[in-house]
């Protein structure tokens, strides 16, 4: 099977300056809070369908550790297609899970799914999932993705989360092609409690970023976040605009600026969201992807195949309309929550699916 588009060379990881304020891993000892028990059931609610689908298909298949055999790894491969991992990603995990075989790294089925969480874990976190920071002075962010992704609710979700992590966020509405998006974001700067800089209607994006970058210096904040607006009418349109605003934070001299080039894609969008991908990373150095809507995919499928077909880190998620809604991703709880070994053993003791 062809999977050339896995094979690509892997680009230089990321460099993620350790911030003090990037979020710590979890500690699996401490008891998380209700807020976050909270996420990480509608993170598992997210991927349910993908789930539920693997636990039963899949236990019976590999439950039991009998020897790996080329018939079993067939079924397993139909299993996971079943499971909404498409068949690309399917076809590529199984190619993992034959080469382990057949080097002897695993032999039983039962090894079959604790091997590939390991490496799905290390795909999802090897280019580094937290969010780059300036290393002195402040930091500036971009948003970028097409109309109706999510990019102004999850510009809002990332000033709330900046803000409750002790950042100071000031926000540039730089979608002045819509005046409802000036409008949409205004009133999450209320409600999050941050200052917002916006221009006049079809006033040029850039010189938003330019105001937005002055703020950001006069006012002694740590993050400017910049709406865009997300027109790919084509892609010469698009880098265009994104040059100017990256003109603009230069000509403030904030080094290094943008330190973030966020791509918001919608993950119910299958293909579309790959195909967007291709666009605005030929357009913009994309540094990080905020995965939106996964509440509304029920197939956590998307994700593993965003992440291999981009080989940009998945930073964020979105889960829901609020500002709350969202998570730092978490490869470890994604992956874990994927395949719930717990829930298959359980599920297998007492016969009945997981
Ligand atoms: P933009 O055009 O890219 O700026 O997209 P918007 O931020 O305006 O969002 C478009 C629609 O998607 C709005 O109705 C949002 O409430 C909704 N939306 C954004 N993020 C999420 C999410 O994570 N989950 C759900 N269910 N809806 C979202
Ligand atoms: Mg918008």
């Amino acid at each position: 099977m062809a999977f050339g588009f896995f094979k690509k060379k892997e680009p230089a990881a990321t460099p993620t300056p350790a911030s003090p304020a990037a979020p710590l891993p979890d500690d699996p000892t401490v008891e998380p809070p209700p807020e976050k028990k909270g996420l990480l059931k509608r993170l598992t609610k997210a991927i349910s369908k993908t789930r539920m689908i693997l636990s039963r298909k899949v236990l019976g298949l590999v439950g039991l550790g009998q020897k790996i055999d080329d018939d079993i790894l067939e079924k397993l491969e139909e299993a996971m297609i079943e499971a909404d991992f498409g068949v690309e990603t399917s076809g590529f995990l199984m190619d993992v899970v034959r080469s382990a075989w057949k080097n002897s790294t695993i032999e039983t089925t039962d090894q079959v799914l604790p091997f590939l969480q390991k490496d799905l874990k290390h795909r999802l976190t090897h280019r580094g999932n937290a969010l780059n920071f300036a290393k002195a002075g402040p930091s500036v962010i971009l948003v970028v993705g097409v109309n109706g992704a999510g990019k102004t609710t999850s510009v809002a979700k990332l000033a709330w989360y900046l803000t409750s992590i002790g950042k100071k966020v000031v926000l540039a509405a730089a979608d002045t092609f819509r005046a409802a998006a000036v409008e949409q974001l205004k009133t999450w700067s209320q409600r999050i409690g941050c200052e917002i800089v916006t221009g006049a209607d079809r006033a040029d994006p850039a010189s938003v970023a330019h105001r937005g970058a002055e703020r950001l210096l006069e006012s002694g904040a740590d993050v400017l976040l910049v709406d865009t607006a997300g027109r790919l009418h084509t892609q010469k349109n698009l880098m265009d605009e994104l040059r100017k605003i990256h003109a603009a934070c230069a000509a403030k001299k904030i080094e290094g600026a943008p330190h973030e080039t966020i791509l918001v894609l919608d993950a119910t969008t299958g293909q579309n969201a790959l195909n967007q991908a291709d666009m605005f990373k030929q357009a913009a150095n994309v540094t990080g992807l905020f995965l939106a809507k996964l509440d509304g995919t029920a197939k956590g499928g998307a994700v593993l195949t965003i992440n291999e077909r981009v080989e940009i880190p998945v930073k964020f998620v979105g889960l829901g309309e609020g500002v709350e809604d969202m998570q730092p991703f978490d490869a470890d709880q994604f992956v874990d929550a994927l395949f719930d070994l717990k829930d298959l053993a359980s599920a297998q003791a007492t016969g009945e699916p997981a």
